[in-house]
């Protein structure tokens, strides 16, 4: 593509040896100097391409970071000079006029890759971090991810409709951020936790496919994979089925993995919630790798060994664990299973013995060798293998052995290829709150699964076995997205209403405007969203989606670079009919 502009010929990282000969003039920053006697210096100039060499004779008063435009003609560098290591490494720029079009004082931190700055440092001159080789591939890949997905919905037939920030609450579980009206002293808009209610009015109105690459802002603990404002591929259709959501949005995200990677990823498996539970212990679950959770239960029934008592007993195997761990380490991970919530983590090696192998050390003198023969086979353990037992409440069995399974088998980000997943058949409740209220495991317009409407009615514990028509998108453990059939009926709406505790007059109040438009004609419909920053973070192998965003908070969700948030004055607060509390102590 030619970037040339008035002020340029050309861009510093795409001149090669076929330019040998031109004048060329190249603007950027100046990324490194080398004096060479007096007069003599070689500059790397800067730009979002790449760097140039620019061998300048003339006096000059160029430092690190300034701004300047080199004209010169293009030649070889002599033979044992060029670097094959850089692009422009065979060429360099025989500098015959230098113009500082910007001074610079000294950069707050070094440029390079190598040196690791504290990231408050970083954020507070973001400008100056984004020029880093990182930043700017990480920041391309993203609009690279966005135009490709944009791409995947319009050839689908998907219109992108953009749904308004200042509203009134979506509950997506998260704390809503309010903006005071001026208007209305007293009264607050929501910003969106998502377009959800915007995204089913849409299909009430007839646009049948919407997507938006939304905004969206959740309040809540900030973590690697979470920031408060996050972008969504947002989506919705009529006349739907799951099985269509999977087909739209897997063909949207594998031309974005395309468009990055090259590879188009062909397979988006299944695996219900069920099933993700109990053999990896996550919802979200890391398929690069096994170690599997083995159901160990029917072993232990009527065990004499007091720490196998228990209504659930899994466990995992560690190839080669022997080996591999200290007894130092095992007593480390015994500890952090006891953090995570476990009573304690029994283990034991695999060694080989004359009738072949048997389990030692640890806890094995508790099992009879009935028991241990079995646990050997159900987890096919071999000889210097460790074998690691959680026995306990099943819940709390796949939660610890879930951890334990990432903490000793998780690849690093970017190794073990990308592995997609579809979660499908989760609960439509997490659990049973405080009052004897279901709490929804996505949000409140999910539609529950056909074969279990019935127990809807039976309230209670059987809620908890309501399967919805909700599903999730999974990436190597990271949970990308989430979407569900909706309901489209205000009979059924109401009902679930109903059941979470939401009475008439709150659902009214609430979500009225979304009642009253199930009244006037809806079509069955569905839809998804997954974060974009998730996508692009890890397509380009990063573990904090701040590396793909270009002014994120940081995690205690501040911003170093504006100063957000910060006090606004008394007559802004006036205006609005604020008062500031003094802080609680
Ligand atoms: N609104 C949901 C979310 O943000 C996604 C969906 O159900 O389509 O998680």
């Amino acid at each position: 593509m030619d970037l040339s502009t008035s002020q340029r010929t050309d861009m510093c990282g795409t001149l090669t040896a076929a330019d040998v000969g031109r004048t060329v003039t190249v603007c950027g920053w100046v990324d490194k100097r080398r004096e060479h006697g007096e007069h003599l210096a070689f500059i790397d100039l800067r730009d979002r391409t790449g760097v140039v060499q620019c061998v300048v004779n003339i006096s000059h008063d160029l430092r690190s970071e300034y701004v300047a435009s080199m004209t010169g003609s293009v030649r070889l560098r002599p033979d044992d000079t060029a670097n094959r290591d850089l692009a422009t490494g065979e060429i360099e720029i025989e500098v015959s006029e230098i113009e500082i079009l910007a001074q610079a004082e000294p950069p707050p931190f070094p440029l390079d890759e190598r040196t690791d700055v504290d990231e408050t440092i970083r954020l507070r001159h973001r400008y100056v971090d984004l020029r880093k080789e990182r930043m700017q591939r990480n920041l391309r890949t993203r609009a690279a991810v966005n135009s490709a997905l944009r791409r995947g919905m319009e050839e689908q037939g998907f219109v992108e409709v953009e749904t308004p920030m200042l509203i009134a609450s979506t509950p997506e579980g998260a704390r809503d951020f309010v903006v005071p009206s001026r208007k209305e002293p007293g009264s607050f808009y929501a910003l969106p936790q998502s377009p959800q209610l915007f995204k089913q009015l849409c299909m009430i109105g007839g646009i049948d496919r919407y997507y938006q690459i939304a905004r969206c802002l959740r309040d809540e603990d900030l973590r690697a994979d979470r920031q408060f404002e996050f972008m969504q591929l947002d989506a919705e259709m009529s006349f739907v089925g799951q099985e269509d959501v999977f087909a739209v949005i897997s063909h949207a995200v594998a031309e974005a993995t395309e468009a990055v990677t090259g590879e188009r990823p062909t397979e988006f498996p299944r695996i219900t919630w069920l099933d993700a539970m109990e053999r990896y212990g996550s919802d979200k679950p890391d398929v690069r790798f096994g170690m599997e959770l083995v159901e160990l239960t029917p072993i232990f029934e009527g065990t004499e060994a007091r720490v196998f008592q228990a209504p659930c007993v899994k466990g995992i195997r560690m190839e080669g664990g022997v080996e591999a761990l200290s007894r130092n380490q095992i007593d480390g991970l015994v500890e952090t299973c006891q953090r995570w919530g476990a009573k304690g983590l029994a283990w034991m090696k695999v060694v080989a013995g004359d009738d072949g192998p048997s389990l030692d050390a640890g806890v094995a003198k508790f099992l009879s060798a009935d028991e241990s023969a079995q646990v050997i086979a159900a987890l096919e353990a071999e000889p210097g293998d460790m074998v690691f037992l959680v026995a306990d409440e099943r819940p709390l069995v796949r939660h610890v052995l879930g951890l334990l399974r990432l903490e000793l088998g998780k690849p690093p980000v970017n190794e073990g290829g990308l592995h997609f997943l579809w979660v499908v058949d989760f609960p439509l409740f997490e659990g049973i709150g405080d009052g004897g209220k279901p709490i929804p495991a996505h949000h409140p317009f999910t539609m529950p699964h056909a074969d279990d409407v019935h127990l809807l009615d039976e309230g209670g514990e059987a809620l908890l076995d309501v399967r919805s028509q909700a599903y999730d998108l999974v990436l190597n453990g990271w949970e990308l997205g989430s979407g569900s059939i909706r309901i489209h009926r205000t009979d059924v709406q109401s009902r679930i209403f109903e059941l979470l505790g939401i009475g008439q007059e709150e659902a009214q109040s609430k979500f009225g405007f979304l009642l009253d438009a199930l009244r006037f004609g809806a079509p069955p419909h569905g839809g998804f969203a997954f974060g974009t920053d998730r996508l692009t973070a890890l397509l380009v192998g990063e573990t904090n989606i701040r590396e793909v965003i270009a002014f994120p908070k940081t995690q205690s969700g501040a911003d170093p670079l504006t100063n957000a948030p910060s006090p606004i004055d008394a007559t802004h607060l006036d205006d609005l009919g604020l008062r500031v509390l003094p802080p609680s102590t």
